[in-house]
């Protein structure tokens, strides 16, 4: 085992794919780097539909890997209430499909990069709180088994997810809204009988309020079957393993499949906060709402920021400079790729989630009917503007 220090550069609290890309490119660029995980294990349990696009891969510095790469789709279905049914390429799936992974092996195989770069890694360490001196975070409080012990850093990282306390105790407004939280189960079942080529995802007030129910193919006969409501839309968070159950029950190709585990877990599907950097703190992937409202595909955007985070990092470890104004490279950075886009699909979130059923059969069956190929706010708002005007009239600003 190592011995640890007192003091690093770079603390990064939470080894889910956001941490660990930060670790791995703070520790690749110079910085004394720590990466604390609460479990055990990293990786599992697994809270994840594992779908993921090789689109943002290379911009975050990861390569597809085998051992976690257990699946390639051609494109996605988007069913609706009714049944209409839309097919959209690879291509132009989004980025949240295009691969089927093991969750549990990726997680750990990007912990593995961040320590092959030069970070240390300490299991079972949950942070409890941050430390700080006239204003600015120096460091961490930790619980390591038995032990409770600071440690100092030029600057600590939030990538703790959802659940996120670290931003908020280093003083960041992380406060979600009701109608911006999505809850969310998943079983991993075999014995299934699933097109191994598409993603499915289906729509409606029926089938997951304010959300859908997916159908991602793994290798063999085993699918990630999961769903998200919108928590606000359902009596109690058990609703949702009920309507997943029920949508489960209902398709002859699921209903007999065997569960390998199951897991609950939220996802926000919020704007950007407003602010993710502050004295000596940093906040990356879910901590700072940076998934997608629309998908709820934040693996992808998590390995991104992470990126930026661990450059910015390193530049500050060589030079000596952790002030405010280094920081904001980080915040300025993962704005300038990612903020747009977000806001844009958390507005259109907030009014798809408003539809009933019998206007979203009429919005999948303008786009099939129109070819759609592309899953971009822009051009679904288009074809369906072209079939049912009256459809897109609380939308005209985005067009
Ligand atoms: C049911 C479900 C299905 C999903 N499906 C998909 C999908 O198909 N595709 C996709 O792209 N995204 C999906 N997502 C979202 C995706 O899982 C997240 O966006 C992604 O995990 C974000 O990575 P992260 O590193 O920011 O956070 P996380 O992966 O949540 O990692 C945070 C880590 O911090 C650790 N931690 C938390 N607090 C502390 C503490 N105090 N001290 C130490 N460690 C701590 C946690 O144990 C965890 O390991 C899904 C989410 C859910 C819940």
């Amino acid at each position: 085992m190592p011995r640890f220090r007192d003091e690093y550069d770079v603390i990064v609290v939470g080894a889910g794919p956001g941490g660990s890309n930060t670790a791995r490119f703070a520790a690749l660029n110079g910085a004394r780097t720590l990466l604390l995980e609460k479990r055990q294990d990293i990786g599992s349990p697994v809270r994840c539909g594992e779908g993921l696009s090789k689109v943002h891969l290379a911009e975050a510095g990861i390569t597809v890997d085998k051992r976690w790469f257990t699946n390639e789709v051609e494109g996605a279905h988007i069913i609706s209430p009714g049944g209409y049914r839309l097919t959209i390429g690879r291509k132009y799936a989004g980025s949240e499909v295009g691969m089927v992974i093991e969750r549990d092996i990726f997680d750990k195989t990007l912990a593995l990069d961040a320590a092959k770069a030069g970070s240390e890694i300490m299991v079972k360490a949950t942070v409890t709180d941050v430390t700080r001196e006239n204003g600015s975070v120096t460091g961490v409080r930790v619980e390591h088994f038995a032990d409770k012990f600071n440690l100092k850093a030029g600057c600590v990282v939030a990538a703790d997810g959802f659940e996120s306390q670290v931003g908020r105790w280093a003083g960041l407004n992380t406060m979600l809204k009701g109608g911006d939280i999505m809850s969310c189960l998943q079983y991993r079942l075999t014995g299934v009988e699933v097109d191994p080529l598409y993603c499915e995802f289906y729509l409606g007030n029926e089938v997951a309020p304010g959300g859908y129910v997916w159908v991602f193919p793994k290798a063999g006969d085993t699918a990630n079957i999961g769903i998200g409501v919108m928590a606000k839309k359902v009596k109690a968070k058990a609703d949702a393993k009920t309507y997943l159950d029920r949508f489960i029950e209902r398709d002859p190709r699921i209903k007999d499949g065997k569960p390998l585990d199951w897991v609950a877990g939220g996802v926000s599907a919020s704007p950007p906060l407003e602010k993710t950097v502050g004295p000596g703190i940093m906040l990356v992937g879910d901590a700072a709402r940076q998934i997608d409202p629309i998908t709820g595909g934040g693996i992808a955007n998590a390995c991104r920021a992470g990126k930026i985070a661990g450059e910015v990092l390193g530049e500050a470890a060589q030079t000596g400079d952790f002030s405010l104004d280094q920081l904001m490279k980080y915040e300025t950075g993962w704005r300038a790729k990612m903020e747009n886009t977000l806001y844009r699909n958390w507005m259109a979130k907030e009014r798809l989630a408003r539809l009933d059923d019998e206007t979203l059969d009429k919005l999948v069956d303008s786009l099939a009917d129109a070819g759609v190929e592309r899953l971009s706010v822009l051009a679904i708002l288009e074809a369906v503007k072209a079939k049912h005007p009256e459809l897109v009239k609380d939308f005209a600003d985005f067009i």
